[in-house]
């Protein structure tokens, strides 16, 4: 089996103090995570909500889930009663949805906004402006049973280090101001979701306090 237990103690021992880490489980047996769950990693995300509502039945009851793939919005109803944080809204109908969903099960999720900063077109997510436009339109205040926390993205899929610090550095002033101009008063809106396995140290130097690592806990997936 690969060394899940010794790759998550090596990564957390490195992660200076306040960067959370969520362990991406997807396409990863639930043996893995419960590897993780053994060292007492307790967050994990998967972009899946097939393959997450199967193993949310046989795993621990206290794992904090993360969804972090693109989410239909005529799924949001399985995942609803539990998930922790939605990390992958690209919409306000997603939002809209995850508020009448949450409101169906009396609770308020937490999620984050996906943010477009990258070169690549494939990447999902709002550019900036059209982020502006929507938090400006006052989506705080109309999806009560929502609650954003703060801001996810990715950086483009490159060898090329100066454009990915580009992109974090982005998005980090990009935070910034939104959080100014939008959540100063809210001490909730304080996540800044980027890096993964290949950039992770890059986005911690531009102020992430949350990574999505794979990989590099688990080894390659087999699709
Ligand atoms: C798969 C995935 C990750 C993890 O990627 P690794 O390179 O395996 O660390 C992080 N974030 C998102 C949104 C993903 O889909």
């Amino acid at each position: 089996m690969y060394p899940v237990k010794e790759h998550i103690a090596k990564l957390l021992d490195s992660l200076p103090q306040g960067v959370r880490l969520v362990a991406v489980s997807k396409y990863h047996p639930a043996e893995y995570i419960e590897e993780a769950y053994a060292v007492g990693q307790r967050i994990f995300g998967e972009s899946h909500v097939q393959e997450l509502r199967q193993k949310v039945e046989v795993l621990p009851s206290d794992i904090e889930w993360h969804f972090i793939g693109h989410l239909q919005t005529n799924k949001v109803k399985y995942i609803a009663p539990y998930i922790t944080m939605i990390e992958s809204v690209d919409s306000e109908r997603l939002i809209a949805e995850i508020n009448k969903q949450c409101l169906k099960h009396n609770r308020v999720v937490d999620v984050l906004l996906e943010l477009h900063v990258a070169k690549e077109e494939t990447k999902s997510g709002f550019t900036p402006e059209e982020l502006e436009v929507l938090l400006a339109s006052g989506v705080k205040e109309k999806y009560p049973n929502v609650r954003i926390c703060g801001l996810m993205t990715m950086a483009s899929y490159t060898d090329d280090e100066s454009l990915i610090d580009s992109e974090f550095e982005q998005a980090s002033q990009f935070f910034d101001k939104i959080k100014t101009n939008y959540f100063a008063a809210d001490d909730y809106f304080a996540v800044r979701s980027w890096g993964m396995s290949g950039d992770y140290p890059l986005a911690i130097k531009h102020h992430s306090n949350m990574i999505r690592v794979g990989t590099l806990l688990f080894g390659p997936r087999v699709y």
